[in-house]
């Protein structure tokens, strides 16, 4: 039975089928992934709010690194931000959203 086990490929297990599993409110993950078959866990999931947010920001970033508008220390942020693969603190995030604003919504680019 011990060479079922498969060695270091991530997955703790053979199977394939999953379950999700909500986490309690107070927890500070949202959900977790099982093993559907032998009940292994696999990973914690994000909440979906934020795997929305991050696919939004890096369409945003995209438009915003081929943006001729911004100033270099506006450039250097967004340059950073995409560093550290889309994931802003709050504070980068109104950053960014009003980067967005200024350069993205409002059309009176130069
Ligand atoms: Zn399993």
């Amino acid at each position: 039975m011990q060479d079922f086990r498969t060695p270091t490929t991530g997955a703790p297990c053979a199977h394939t089928s999953t379950t999700t599993e909500l986490m309690p409110q107070e927890s500070r993950h949202y959900a977790k992934l099982n093993c559907a078959d032998c009940g292994a866990f696999l990973k914690f999931l994000p909440r979906p709010e934020n795997v929305e947010r991050r696919k939004l920001n890096g369409f945003r970033l995209a438009k915003l690194q081929m943006c001729p508008g911004l100033n270099a220390w506006e450039r250097e942020f967004i340059q950073s931000v995409a560093n550290h693969g889309n994931k802003l603190t709050p504070k980068q995030q109104a950053v960014f959203d009003r980067l967005c604003l200024t350069h993205l919504d409002g059309r009176r680019a130069a």
